[in-house]
This record gives C-alpha cells, structure tokens and sequence, in this order.
C-alpha cells in the first residue's frame, strides 16, 4: 500500500495533492538555483529565467499573455488585489457588486469594505444556485466600479455564464473580475473569450503547492498593486518572488492542460456513478445545486435529519475525507452562506456534504465509500431525534469499521 492509499481522499475543492512531477520540478530551486531573480549575476538571473519560462506556462493555461500575469500568493490575494485596484484606480467609484455564494475571499473583503464607506450588492441565487442576469444588469450603476463573480462556486460546483456577465459589464463600461480558481483542469479557460478584465487562479487547487496564485490583469487595465514595495511583477506586486512555488505552478498548469480529458471523462463518471448511488439508494438525500452546467467533479448532497459534522467525523474513522460547505468555515456552526443563500434551511444546510473527486481518485477509492456510507447515514438516523421514521437498518459497525481501517494502516506502515 503506498502512501496514497492510506486515505480516501474526496475533497479536491479544498486542496489538492501536489503532484509528483511538479514536486520534482520544484526541488532544484530549492536545493540549487535559490538564488534572488532580481540580482544581476548569473546565478541569480539563471532563476530569472525558469520565472519568466513558469509564467509563459501559466499564461498558456488560460490563453493570456505572460505580460497579463500577475504571481501572488494566493487566491485570496488575488480577489482582494482586483477589487482594491478597481476602487483605487477609480476614487470616484462608491459600489462593488459581487454575488452572495462567493468564497470568504470575497464576502468578508465586501464586508470589510462596507466598513470602510463602500456599498457593496450581493446578487442573490435561486434555489438551483444561479443568478439572474436581469437583476444584475439593473444593479450596475454609474458609480459601480468593479464585478466580481466566480465562475464555479466551490461548494456546489454550479457553474455562472462568465462570457454573458463579461459582456454585460464591457456594455456598461464596468470593470469585470472573476474569481476561476476551481476551474483549472476542470473547464478550458480562455480569458480572451471570456472577455474578463481580471481573474483569479490559486496554485494549491490544481496540483501545486499552497501560497501561490496569480492573476490575470488584461493588457492595459489600469491597475493599483495590493502589496506594496519592489518593482516585482512590473510593478504590480511588491516582494520577492517565491521561485520555487513559481515554477511548480508553471510545472502543474501544463499538468491541468494534459488532464483536462481525464477529468471530464473519467472523473466525471466516478462523480456521476457515485452521486447516483447516493440519490437512488440512500433514502431522503437531495442534490443541492443545478445537475449542470456544474463541474465536472463535485457533488453536494443534502442528508435529511442528520447533521454533517457527524456524517465526516464517522467517515474520519475510515480514512474517508469529505467536507461540509468550506473548510474556510468548518468549526463554526453557522450552515452555509452559499447553501442559505440558494433557500435551503439551516436543517438542511447543516446536513450537507461536498464531495469533490480529483485525477488521483479511482474506482476502488469510489467503491470504498459506496460500501462505507449507507451504514454510516442508516446509523446516524437511527440515533437522530429530527428522524421521523426511525429505519431499523442501523447494522453498520461503527466501532469495528474504525478499527479494521485502523488495523490496515498500522500493517501497511509496518510493511513500509
Ligand atoms: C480555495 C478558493 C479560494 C482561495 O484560494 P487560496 O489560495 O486558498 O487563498 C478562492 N476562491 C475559491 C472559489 C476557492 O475555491
């Protein structure tokens, strides 16, 4: 068994494992070449190379200029750097207007700047997760200066009309952001089509390490940096380049370019075969969120009675990760904003988990978790007081189940 095996992982949303070969890329430039690409001897602007080399990857990822590229470092920076330079650049600009299904990135950067004398509209969803792009064309207004919208939501994997938003934005002469960093491997990007002024990716959700993003600033934009100091990305972001995280996100864009088949074909039909199961064969399960346009590899599903905390904390017990809303909220007991926001109540919310598979899943891995979660669900409604009709299939051993995992671990790990 190797070291991969040891867990089934089932939350790609939230990060992903780096992948060898971009670990592999990445170590020279940090055992070797850890030289500063800023300085002018060779043994620095050796690095300033293998830089530029990452940056011509990631701009090919979404079909921009290398030019266009803004490294960060995070997806959350990159959110904040597009609204704060959209506000900067344009003093006279009161209005954000941005969706309430958002990343935390986004709606406590609203909230923040609220405080700070700005109005900020968060467009509602209706119960299938979707936006009303009528409501959004009423919102703009002559003082709006930037709209920030994602293209997936992270939890339900509903995909928004970006190229339509975009478009609606240049009409009105409003500057345009979106937030792509569940899209990578995922959806083919092209910021062209799209018609975006700014976007947003994160390094960590395709196969490279966490505490890198870019983002995406199109030709001529005007633009105020975020970080303020050095002359580092042209001037758009201050301090030092983090070279070797640089060069593993150039290594893992060409990687979610190769594996963009594999995720929409195969991928998707271990998503479909699994959310299937669940909605045929456990009883009182509801997909939350549209069937599609969703991503190709996450499934929200609603498990009536039972809360989810309870539902990951058994399949904790045998290696099975899976997650309830975002891992930006897990320990607080407030459901969902994005689940509230689509009308479903807090019961409901609260008895909610995203699966979100990745390139490394396989069959067996789905097999594992069909086998494991009937009887854990069956359990826990036995248990749960909100359950109208106690079922009497409540014969999953919890306790055995945890410890037979617990046994295999402790052979593989001997074996190794
Ligand atoms: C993970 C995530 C982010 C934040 O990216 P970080 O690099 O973790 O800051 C932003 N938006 C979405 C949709 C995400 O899934």
């Amino acid at each position: 068994m190797s070291a991969q095996q040891k867990f089934y992982y089932f939350d790609n949303n939230a990060t992903t494992r780096v992948a060898p070969e971009v670990v592999d890329a990445m170590i020279p430039f940090l055992r070797e070449m850890w030289g500063n690409p800023s300085s002018a001897y060779s043994f620095g602007a050796q690095v300033h190379g293998h830089v530029e080399k990452a940056r011509e990857q990631v701009a090919a990822l979404i079909h921009a200029d290398p030019k266009e590229i803004v490294f960060t470092s995070c997806g959350t920076e990159s959110n904040n750097s597009a609204i704060h330079s959209a506000l900067a650049t344009n003093p006279t600009k009161k209005h954000v207007i941005t969706t309430a299904v958002e990343h935390s990135a986004n709606m406590n950067f609203g909230a923040y700047l609220e405080k700070r004398g700005y109005e900020v509209t968060y467009l509602p969803v209706d119960s299938d997760g979707h936006l009303d792009l009528g409501l959004l064309d009423k919102s703009i207004r002559p003082d709006t200066a930037i709209v920030s919208i994602m293209w997936a939501n992270n939890e339900t994997g509903v995909i928004f009309p970006i190229e339509e938003i975009a478009a609606l934005c240049r009409s009105k002469g409003v500057l345009c952001h979106t937030d792509a960093v569940q899209t990578p491997g995922k959806l083919k990007i092209d910021v062209k089509a799209l018609g975006v002024d700014f976007l947003s990716l994160s390094a960590h959700k395709l196969h490279a390490p966490k505490g890198i993003g870019l983002l995406y600033v199109k030709r001529r934009t005007k633009f105020q940096p975020y970080v303020i100091g050095g002359h580092q990305e042209r001037g758009k972001r201050g301090g030092t380049e983090s070279v070797a995280n640089i060069v593993a996100f150039g290594r893992a864009a060409d990687l979610a370019v190769a594996t963009l088949d594999d995720e929409n074909t195969r991928v998707r039909a271990l998503r479909d075969r699994l959310e299937n199961f669940i909605l045929t064969n456990i009883p009182n399960t509801i997909r939350n969120g549209a069937k599609e346009p969703r991503l190709p590899n996450t499934m929200n599903i609603c498990f009536e009675f039972i809360e989810a905390e309870a539902i990951l904390l058994l399949l904790d017990g045998v290696g099975i990760c899976a997650s309830s809303g975002s891992a930006c909220t897990t320990g607080s007991l407030d459901p969902s904003h994005v689940l509230s926001a689509m009308g479903l109540t807090p019961m409901r919310a609260r008895g909610s988990v995203r699966f979100s598979l990745g390139i490394y899943n396989t069959e067996d891995e789905v097999d594992y978790l069909i086998k494991h979660l009937p009887g854990i669900i069956a359990k826990l409604r036995a248990m749960s007081p909100l359950n109208p009709s106690h079922p009497d299939n409540d014969q999953y051993d919890v306790e055995g189940a945890r410890e037979k995992h617990e046994k295999d671990l402790a052979e593989a790990t001997a074996k190794e």
